[in-house]
């Protein structure tokens, strides 16, 4: 590759990881809501969100809410978290996941992933789950009390889909609720079924950068309808049925605003177009590291696993310098970065997390590695054929 020191150049427009792409009528619901004073944390978008969710998902019951983090939060709430709980989740994943176990007081256990989809390894799982059982688990230094996990979070990665099959075979082995994190992975599915159905709970995000977004927000999705509406009740301060202003409950302020909302039922109406966008530009990237191989480079991309269909949210891939005559995945981050081009290290596993230090981990290097070598490469479904241009020839600088 070239070595020559190249001058940034920032009046080139910004190549973007992933921005928000709208379709066309999310100003019609917004503007609804502004014509009808439905400007509240209630309203027909919200209620209309919910059903498109329920309608495109498949779940039964649909909550939608103030974010993805928020949803994982009322789930661990309504399964009863306390306090000393251990709650197994997946390591690789975004902080999100795992924030809303400390929320309750509760302490995350760790499990790596499989090389299969990168997500969690059902095999680390099961062990996990019997150390916790056996009360052989040490966090900070000490050793928790025999107990089984309260819930086990995993977690479909750049929307391809963790090995459900197993992970639910497992927790119902042990009796034990799966909060699925589905929040990169909306029309993600195995096998025909939608990512999001396949736990007690499944928990969506629309932030800014996921494949449709509402600005912010997120959403709760289950087949139990009395969990949803109590969601519902606990997601707007908990109120008892009283005139006045009544609550036996602590309560949070976690519903989506109307206006939000319509942004939302305007995204539900492209998300099968971006989804394939996702998936073109995906292919895109492997045409080209196809072509590459032949000049002895070996980039991989992160699996979509037999059964399953990945919604290729954001293109992964590692770039192992040994088997890319010493290229690393930063040569090709900072390349694209000096021609003003977005790129990405995947998340940095929780396992290896200052904040997180001294907890429960159940692991065998595989995430670290993934983490090691590992990029997101410019996916959003609003890439261009000229952005293609600029991207392609970054790497044709870097992978001579
Ligand atoms: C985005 C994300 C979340 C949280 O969603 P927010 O809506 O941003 O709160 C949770 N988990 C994963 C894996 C995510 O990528």
């Amino acid at each position: 590759m070239k070595l020559a020191v190249k001058n940034t150049n920032m009046n080139k427009p910004k190549i973007w990881l992933s921005s928000p792409h709208m379709g066309g009528s999310e100003q019609k619901f917004v503007n609804q809501a502004f014509d009808t004073n439905w400007v509240a944390p209630l309203g027909p978008n919200v209620n209309g969100f919910e059903q498109d969710l329920q309608h495109y998902t498949g779940a039964k019951h649909a909550a939608a809410l103030s974010s993805g983090t928020a949803a994982i939060h009322l789930s661990l709430i309504l399964l009863g978290v306390k306090p000393g709980d251990l709650v197994i989740c997946q390591s690789f994943t975004f902080s999100a996941s795992a924030n809303p176990i400390a929320y309750q007081g509760a302490i995350p256990v760790f499990i790596d992933s499989e090389p299969e989809s990168w997500n969690m390894s059902p095999e680390l799982l099961e062990r996990a789950i019997q150390a916790c059982q056996k009360g052989e688990v040490m966090h900070q230094g000490m050793k928790m009390p025999a107990q089984l996990p309260k819930a086990i979070i995993p977690v479909h990665l750049y929307g391809v889909p963790a090995n459900m099959d197993k992970i639910e075979q497992i927790a119902g082995k042990y009796k034990i609720p799966v909060v699925e994190d589905a929040a990169e992975a909306l029309g993600s599915s195995i096998n025909g079924r939608k990512c999001g159905t396949f736990g007690r709970f499944g928990i969506l995000s629309f932030n800014g950068n996921k494949i449709i977004t509402t600005s912010g927000g997120g959403a709760l999705i289950s087949e139990d309808g009395e969990a949803i509406a109590k969601s519902r009740f606990l997601a707007t301060q908990a109120r008892d049925n009283a005139p006045h202003y009544q609550h036996s409950q602590i309560g949070y302020n976690y519903r989506m605003s109307n206006i939000v909302a319509g942004i939302g039922r305007g995204q539900m109406e492209v998300l099968d177009e971006r989804i394939a966008a996702r998936r073109t530009s995906f292919e895109r990237y492997n045409k080209y590291f196809r072509t590459a191989s032949q000049r002895g480079y070996r980039v991989r991309f992160q699996p979509e696993p037999e059964g399953s269909f990945a919604n290729r949210w954001l293109t992964a891939i590692t770039i192992n310098p040994e088997e890319n005559r010493g290229i690393t995945r930063e040569t090709l981050r900072l390349a694209m970065e000096a021609e003003n081009i977005e790129s990405r290290p995947l998340w940095k596993p929780m396992h290896l997390q200052p904040v997180f230090e001294g907890t429960p981990f159940f692991g065998d290097g595989t995430s670290e590695m993934r983490f090691k070598h590992g990029l997101c490469l410019p996916s959003g479904s609003n890439l261009t054929d000229q952005d293609f241009e600029r991207i392609f020839r970054v790497l044709d600088e870097v992978f001579i």
